[in-house]
């Protein structure tokens, strides 16, 4: 390829300028053209596309969101919406694309590279729930956002109410609940991924109190429901009235960490160097620190497996 761009679709999350940033340095260190394209699909469709070069992503390395904008774009699911964006690349002599977003975005790439153009896909989600990849940009944040919450609800809590249900976000995905759960201890953690016994949880509430546990944190996955209802079930079985917190959106923003800062980084870096060896309608990862590009369409095809081994390590230690 002689000439790339870069999208960012489907939800925001912390990292994506990151990633846009390795993305455009690293085509340009390699002597490569460079185009940014605003709102995902749509601006593609629409020709919102614009040339970048080195200062057009200066400072935006802390930024979260997307300097790009993201959009959810229902003509890009037609054919005949997808021969305009080809068009519009085509147009402008544009071969190559990156697209960081989820797994409905790396169906949208797939499509284009069946139409020709050479594409990549990187993980820009918090949720963590792509596969061929051990974690994707923004979900290392998204988690400490979680346990900075928790623990702030955890000194009030001491102080006051002895029981917090939160609820984090995840779709279908139990990750963020799985690894905020453990790193702020809390009590039981309610995953899609896991079956669970509300009774078992209220009892084992009950007895800890009896014993003098000053606080339990319970943290619900929203793929599991709402943290309101967990909360009133809880309540129908031991009598204890957990205050419920809904997290929302919150965890989507804000400034991304380190860990999502390299990871969006060497992922940008990589998508670049792939296509510039011919390679196309894959999605990258890194699986064990190593970097590794997967056929998007065993992405799409594969449930994320979920570490089991840890959700045991959180239980047994939340005695
Ligand atoms: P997230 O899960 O983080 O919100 P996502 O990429 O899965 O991100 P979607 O809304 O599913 O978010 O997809 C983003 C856009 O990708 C859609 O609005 C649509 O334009 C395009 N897209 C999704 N699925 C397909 C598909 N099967 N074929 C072509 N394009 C698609």
């Amino acid at each position: 390829v002689k000439s790339i761009a870069v999208l960012t679709s489907g939800g925001d999350s912390q990292g994506m300028n990151a990633a846009v940033r390795a993305v455009v340095r690293s085509a340009l260190f390699h002597g490569l053209e460079v185009y940014a394209v605003q709102r995902g699909y749509y601006g593609l469709i629409h020709d919102d596309i614009r040339q970048m070069d080195l200062r057009s992503v200066g400072d935006i390395i802390q930024r979260g969101g997307t300097i790009l904008q993201t959009a959810r774009c229902k003509e890009f699911l037609t054919e005949e919406g997808r021969q305009v964006a080809v068009e519009n690349l085509r147009r402008r002599g544009i071969d190559g694309l990156v697209v960081i977003g989820g797994d409905g975005s790396y169906q949208g790439a797939n499509k284009l590279s069946q139409l020709g153009i050479k594409t990549m896909g990187l993980p820009g989600t918090i949720d963590n729930d792509i596969p061929f990849t051990d974690f994707t940009i923004g979900f290392d944040t998204a988690v400490s956002i979680v346990v900075d919450a928790i623990n702030k609800l955890r000194d009030t809590m001491t102080s006051h109410e002895r029981s917090s249900v939160v609820e984090v976000m995840g779709r279908h995905c139990g990750d963020i609940a799985l690894y905020a759960g453990l790193a702020s201890g809390a009590e039981a953690i309610l995953v899609p991924e896991v079956p669970f016994s509300i009774d078992d949880i209220a009892d084992r509430m009950k007895e800890n109190f009896q014993h003098g546990k000053r606080h339990s944190i319970i943290i619900v996955a929203e793929g599991v429901g709402r943290g309101e209802d967990i909360a009133c079930q809880i309540t129908e079985r031991n009598g204890i009235e957990p205050r419920v917190t809904v997290l929302g959106h919150i965890q989507r923003g804000g400034t991304p960490t380190h860990n999502d800062r390299i990871l969006a980084s060497r992922l940008g870096d990589f998508a670049v160097r792939q296509l510039m060896a011919g390679d196309s309608g894959k999605a990258c990862g890194i699986i064990n620190g190593e970097l590794v590009a997967t056929p998007i369409d065993q992405v799409v095809a594969t449930k994320k497996t979920f570490n089991k081994d840890l959700y045991d390590l959180a239980l047994r230690l939340s005695q």
